[in-house]
């Protein structure tokens, strides 16, 4: 059966020193915890190699916000999924509204990061989700599926299998307005019978499904709740521990 994961993107914040720090708090704050879900941070590059020697990358795994769609070579400032995986990151969030938005990122350059993720053992956290206009026009359910045709369902089912799926209102991330309950769990619920179209019931059941967009300590629960999400992609509330381990002991 499917994971549920809590991952937090600290996006482009923290310094190396106070992102050590910020690992070490987390790290500490669940020691004598139990919890079922994963847990993961997806933190500047500029941490990833540092973190292993800090925190223990088993229990709380660590992602890349992003990587090159180019193996190697002359893309100066770029960095690849080979280097990403030498640092002992786990995973890559790819697909995030804001590398969409601010840095043109087309459903063709994440087909590339994607496979790249893939070929060099990450796993894609890959974010999914329509902007405020496509909300109030109920175009949500075209843009997720056109999002998912144009990336990743060229994937044969055992690569599409190591994907996690972040669905994102845009109209949510960074503006504290949150998805109602229901309306993620109908829009969830409406991803999984995408995949189970393309790939079969088997690898949808089996597929995780995250919420990201203003989840907090007070709302995570009632969304957690739904059957068909399996936890969150956490920004903002991610970058202080008491606020991530709130949103981790909603799932349990
Ligand atoms: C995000 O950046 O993926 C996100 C969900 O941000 P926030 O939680 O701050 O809305």
């Amino acid at each position: 059966m499917r994971k549920n994961i809590i991952a937090g993107n600290w996006k482009m914040n923290k310094t190396l020193q106070e992102g050590l720090e910020l690992a070490k708090g987390l790290e500490a704050a669940l020691k004598d915890r139990s919890y079922a879900c994963g847990i993961i941070i997806g933190t500047p590059f500029i941490h990833l190699a540092s973190l292993p020697a800090v925190i223990d990358t088993k229990k709380i795994a660590v992602a890349a916000q992003n990587c090159a769609d180019k193996e190697s070579g002359a893309y100066t400032g770029e960095v690849s999924a080979a280097m990403v995986k030498s640092t002992g990151a786990e995973y890559v969030i790819l697909g995030h509204s804001e590398r969409r938005s601010y840095y043109g990122e087309t459903f063709e350059v994440l087909k590339e990061k994607t496979l790249l993720a893939l070929k060099n053992g990450l796993k894609p956290i890959f974010c999914i989700g329509e902007v405020k206009a496509e909300r109030e026009a109920n175009k949500q359910n075209e843009v997720v599926k056109a999002q998912l045709e144009g990336s990743v369902f060229n994937l044969p089912a055992e690569e599409f299998s190591k994907l996690v799926i972040a669905y994102e209102p845009v109209w949510a991330i960074g503006t504290g307005l949150t998805a109602t309950p229901e309306q993620a769990q109908e829009i969830h619920a409406y991803i999984r019978s995408l995949i189970a179209d393309k790939y079969g019931k088997e690898v949808a059941d089996n597929t995780t499904i995250l919420y990201g967009g203003s989840c907090n300590a007070q709302n995570a629960k009632g969304l957690f709740v739904n059957p068909d999400i399996d936890g969150g992609l956490i920004g903002g509330a991610s970058l202080k521990v008491e606020d991530f381990v709130a949103i981790i002991d909603a799932i349990g």
